[in-house]
């Protein structure tokens, strides 16, 4: 088997599914993946979302349009800390890395803030099997959010603090009583993540070399696609291994950041409209 010329890791929230609706909108998405997959293009979901979510949202509908023969699929969700292989009959057997899961005091300190008044902007996420996450609701508008987020973060650093556990948030590092920081707040644009400092999109890029590594040769270069600045650590990680990358940036936080790799953003499209055009690209390109 020849290198295949491409690899892609995608982020999902944003470049594939709607942020708006929080399912694959865009009408190519799923057939320019399935067309991806059959000309050889290895392809990593790599996401801080659930397996469950990937699943129900992404993986069974672009299953049941059809499985490429020799498709090389592969999931990476919650940051790196789980993990799956995709094939005819959509994610097989799940992998947990649990050195990296979270107390689960976490889920009961989440869960009491949330039904303590937080819950009137955002829900628990109950499929997470290593953070402890909630979600916007779809019925609050962004802005309403993104206020009602910055208060949550801080109730919640201080809710894991006063029990003792060590815990960042940005800038702001909360140390244990032995001096250790092991866990992170991370908000995002329609969630906060309560996670280990060990997980992020760069250990997805390597949990990703490894699934692939398995399956078959390694592609010759890669494009990252992503939404947020943090996907820019699954080409970091590349570049830093070696590999020649590209990362497309479909939701850019201001002009592009000086990167040693090229960085693609459209001129007009965002989100899925952006991830959309560039996996229809691809397909001109290799198929
Ligand atoms: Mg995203």
């Amino acid at each position: 088997m020849d290198h295949p010329p491409l690899g892609l890791l995608l982020d999902v929230d944003g470049p594939i599914a709607s942020p708006l609706t929080r399912t694959v909108a865009q009408p190519g998405i799923l057939p320019d993946l399935r067309a991806l997959l059959a000309a050889g293009i290895p392809v990593v979901f790599n996401t801080g979302r659930s397996d469950a979510f990937l699943r129900e949202r992404v993986i069974a509908p672009l299953v049941a349009g059809g499985w490429p023969a020799g498709a090389r699929l592969h999931a990476v969700c919650e940051k790196g800390a789980v993990w799956g292989t995709v094939g005819a009959d959509g994610l097989g057997e799940v992998h947990v890395d649990d050195t990296l899961a979270v107390p689960p005091v976490c889920a009961e300190v989440v869960a009491a803030l949330v039904a303590g008044g937080h819950g009137a902007a955002m829900d628990v996420d109950r499929t997470k099997r290593s953070m402890a996450t909630v979600e916007a609701r779809t019925d609050v508008p962004p802005a309403d959010y993104r206020r009602a987020q910055a208060a949550f973060d801080t109730d919640l650093v201080a809710a894991l603090t006063a029990r003792g556990l060590g815990v960042r948030l940005g800038d702001r590092v909360v140390r244990d009583a032995a001096g250790r920081c092991p866990w992170r707040v991370d908000p995002s644009v329609i969630a906060t993540d309560l996670e280990s400092v060990s997980v992020g999109k760069d250990l997805g890029a390597r949990r990703a070399l490894e699934l692939l590594a398995a399956d078959g040769p390694l592609p010759r270069s890669w494009h990252t696609v992503g939404d947020s600045p943090s996907d820019y650590r699954m080409a970091d990680q590349l570049h830093g291994l070696g590999a020649e990358v590209m990362h497309v940036d479909v939701h850019p936080a201001g002009p592009p950041p000086a990167r040693p790799y090229p960085v693609t953003i459209d001129p007009v499209l965002r989100d899925d409209a952006a991830g959309a055009r560039h996996l229809r690209s691809l397909v001109t390109r290799f198929t």
